[in-house]
Order: C-alpha cells, then sequence, then structure tokens
C-alpha cells in the first residue's frame, strides 16, 4: 500500500463532516441498523429518506467518488475516496452505492447496460436491486443453483426459485444467476441476465429475520422473461462474472468507521452509566481491558480494508485479499457489539424498544444480529476455503 492522508483531504473530511449535519437525520437509529437495513428500519419510509439523501451524495460527486471516471466517476485518488468514506460512516450516514452489481457490469456489461444502468445508479436514481444467487439446495454451494433459463426467441424464460433475497422487495431490476446448459459441468453452464422485478412470471414472498422484521423475500421465477440483451457476459461464463460480484461484495470498507463510533457512544455512556451494583462501567479495569481489545480490533479491520481499497484503486479484483476482509469484518462486528453488551451485564438483556435498554438496546440487538453477515455473500468455510486456495495454492 502506498497512500497518505493530504491537507485535501482532512479538508474533505471537514466538508463531510458539515453536510452530514446539516442534511442526514439519523432519527434515532444507529449506524448498523441504517448500514444493512436492519432492525428497526422502516423499509419503506426509510428507503424514501435514504434515497432522497443519496441523491445528495450524488449531485456532490461524492457518492461514485471511487469509481472509474468512464462510468461516473472522480478520479479522485485513493485518500481522498477513503477521507470521504470514513468521515460519513463515521458520522452514521449512508456512504455509497451499496451495489457491487455496478463493478461487475464495469467489467462484464454490454455498453447499453453500463450507459443506462451504472448512469443510474450513479446519479442516486437506482440504490435497489434483487440480488438472485442463493436457492434452497445452493448456497454455500453456488454452483448447485437449478435456476433454469430456456431460450424462446429473442428472449430468455426463466424457471424456477431463489432465497435470501435482500430487499427484493422494493428493487425494480434484479441480477439473477440461472442455468443455461445443464449438460455442462455445474459453473460452466450458468448464465448472469438482468431481470425486471415487476415480470408478472415473478412472484415475491416475504422473509423475516429473528426479531421478526421482513429484510428478504423468495423470489419465484415461473415463465418470467428477459431480452436476450440482459445477458451480462458471455452465456454460460455468469460464474465468472458473479465471482467480480462477489469480492466486491466482500470488501468492507466503511465498516471499521462505523465500529468506531459505536466504540465511542458506548465510551460516553459508560463513563456515567453504573451497573445495578451502583459501580461505574469504566471503573472496572476489565471492563477497560474489554474497550482496549474492540479498539484494536477495528484498527486491524480499518488495516484490511485500506489493502483491498488500494488494490481495487489499481483496477485489480482483490479476490483473496477481500475474502480475507469479509472474514475479519464479519467477526469483528458482532464481536465488538458481543463484547460492549456483555459488558452491560443483566441490563444487556433488555432490547431496542424497551426503556430499560441501555443506548436504546442497540448493543443487545446488534450483538446477535450482527452474526448473520457471516453468512451472507458465502459463508466463513467459504472465505477460508478462497484464502487457502488462492492465497496459499492449497489444492482444492
Ligand atoms: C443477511 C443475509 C443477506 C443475504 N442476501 C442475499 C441476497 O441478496 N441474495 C442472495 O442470493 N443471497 C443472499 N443471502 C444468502 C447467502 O448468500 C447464503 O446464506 C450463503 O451463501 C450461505 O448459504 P446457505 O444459507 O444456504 O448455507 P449453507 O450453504 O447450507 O451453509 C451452511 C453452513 O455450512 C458451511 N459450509 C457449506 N459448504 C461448506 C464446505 N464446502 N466446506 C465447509 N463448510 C461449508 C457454510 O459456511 C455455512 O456455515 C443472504 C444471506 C444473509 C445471511
Amino acid at each position: 500500500m502506498d497512500f497518505q492522508f493530504t491537507a485535501e483531504d482532512q479538508q474533505l473530511r471537514q466538508e463531510v463532516r458539515n453536510f452530514v449535519e446539516s442534511e442526514w437525520d439519523a432519527q434515532g437509529i444507529d449506524s448498523f441498523s441504517n448500514s444493512v437495513y436492519s432492525y428497526d428500519v422502516h423499509h419503506v419510509e426509510d428507503d424514501r429518506r435514504i434515497h432522497e439523501y443519496t441523491k445528495k451524495l450524488a449531485d456532490r460527486g461524492w457518492y461514485t467518488m471511487h469509481w472509474p471516471e468512464e462510468f461516473g466517476g472522480t478520479g479522485a485518488p485513493l485518500s481522498r475516496q477513503l477521507a470521504y468514506r470514513e468521515e460519513a460512516a463515521y458520522r452514521g450516514s449512508p456512504v455509497t452505492t451499496p451495489t457491487f452489481f455496478a463493478h461487475t457490469l464495469m467489467y462484464y456489461g454490454q455498453d447499453w447496460q453500463k450507459e443506462e444502468i451504472l448512469g443510474k445508479i450513479a446519479s442516486g436514481e437506482l440504490i435497489n436491486f434483487s440480488q438472485g444467487f442463493s436457492e434452497p439446495n445452493a448456497g454455500a454451494d453456488l454452483g448447485s443453483l437449478q435456476t433454469r433459463a430456456v431460450q424462446d426467441g429473442d428472449d430468455w424464460v426463466i424457471t424456477g426459485q431463489k432465497i435470501w433475497n435482500t430487499g427484493g422487495h422494493m428493487a425494480d431490476i434484479g441480477h439473477y444467476l440461472v442455468r443455461t446448459d445443464p449438460q455442462a459441468p455445474k459453473h460452466r453452464g450458468i448464465s448472469y441476465f438482468i431481470v425486471d422485478m415487476h415480470d408478472p412470471g415473478i412472484t415475491l414472498r416475504p422473509l423475516f429475520d429473528a426479531l421478526g422484521k421482513q429484510r428478504w423475500v423468495e423470489v419465484f421465477l415461473d415463465g418470467a422473461r428477459v431480452p436476450s440483451r440482459n445477458l451480462v457476459g458471455e452465456l454460460n461464463r455468469g460464474w465468472y462474472a458473479a465471482m467480480t460480484n462477489m469480492s466486491f461484495e466482500r470488501s468492507n470498507v466503511e465498516a471499521p468507521s462505523y465500529r468506531l463510533r459505536d466504540l465511542e457512544n458506548f465510551l460516553d455512556y459508560a463513563r456515567e452509566a453504573r451497573f445495578s451494583d451502583g459501580s461505574i462501567i469504566l471503573d472496572d479495569p476489565i471492563a477497560r481491558h474489554v474497550l482496549a481489545d474492540a479498539r484494536v480490533l477495528i484498527e486491524i479491520g480499518r488495516m484490511i480494508s485500506y489493502q483491498v481499497a488500494w488494490i481495487q484503486s489499481k483496477g485489480e479484483v482483490p479476490a483473496m485479499e477481500s475474502a480475507f476482509s469479509k472474514l475479519f469484518h464479519d467477526e469483528m462486528t458482532p464481536n465488538v457489539f458481543g463484547a460492549l453488551n456483555r459488558l452491560l451485564r443483566e441490563a444487556g438483556i433488555f432490547s431496542v424498544g424497551d426503556p430499560r435498554a441501555p443506548m436504546n438496546g442497540y448493543p443487545q440487538v446488534n450483538s446477535y444480529l450482527s452474526w448473520m453477515n457471516r453468512f451472507a455473500g458465502g459463508g466463513r468455510e467459504i472465505e477460508l476455503n478462497i484464502i487457502a486456495q488462492r492465497g496459499l495454492g492449497l489444492p482444492r
């Protein structure tokens, strides 16, 4: 890695700070919930709020600052991008495009897809996508997917079922992996299509998380049609485009800044707060060590994210490094929240909405909700497989 923060970067941080303070109202919702559309984020109302704010980020040229200039980025140096992304995350605001699909289009999209779809993402017009990869029998082993697409004239007709589709009920378009050659070895018969989520052949069924919040949908495709021009990359080579997508899904640049703010909020609370025996939380030396450990974890996460961003800024795909980053962050986040919640002792059982809950119950609810990221985008063991094979050169 080779970069350093300049005076201009520091100035940008100040601008971002002022902007977020005047334009973003988190409405008391914590950054973890906002960043993953979690427990107390109301999908429709908050989505509208996030959408409006996103357009303002886009107008300022910040939203896709890290994209290459030809696609609507600014060509800003890496240090400038990181200064923006860290500061916005630290202030608890949405930061940048949540769609890894954009990067797939940059590498594999047809010209019209790049112009039309990337343009709408860059302007903040399109923020929700349905990522149709997982199926009931194809999660970590994604290559086993069974949803079929059969050519019919200039269209492809899709039949099958997708699951764990985050925010699919809010999306107008989806990007889907389907089997187009059932005779080929499993990874070679898969194609990648852009799908119109309002197609009459598509039916959605809601899926709820452990706290009763709808996060996902199941997607049933029964004769859904997509035109051939919606193919991303080459026919039967969709697996490789999807893996580009996944390596961007695994980079986690904002997570350490969000967690640093969570830790600092906790420190503010714990300076005054007392255990039920009347003692102050921070007077406990073990509590201070736990908090210091959390700070170290966050800093390691930051360095790992910098490395991924550095590789991406050179136009390379950080396959092994982003697996490394995802593996680390997926454990760092619940470990930090878990440590904070344990420090609350018995008060840590009260959850969001309970007036007795410290810090509105966020340490509690996030300490177990954040484990779900460990499964999103392929499980922990899949990341370990990638590191073993691509990083250590070990056999499959
Ligand atoms: C919050 C969240 C959001 C998601 N959003 C989306 C989305 O928008 N679109 C989408 O398509 N999918 C989405 N998913 C689904 C996600 O991609 C899958 O959950 C993931 O791929 C794991 O698949 P699975 O749940 O079927 O678990 P399984 O594949 O059944 O795996 C279960 C466990 O076994 C382990 N395991 C599996 N295979 C191996 C192996 N070969 N060696 C060792 N261990 C193994 C896994 O690591 C895991 O711990 C989301 C999931 C979550 C949790």
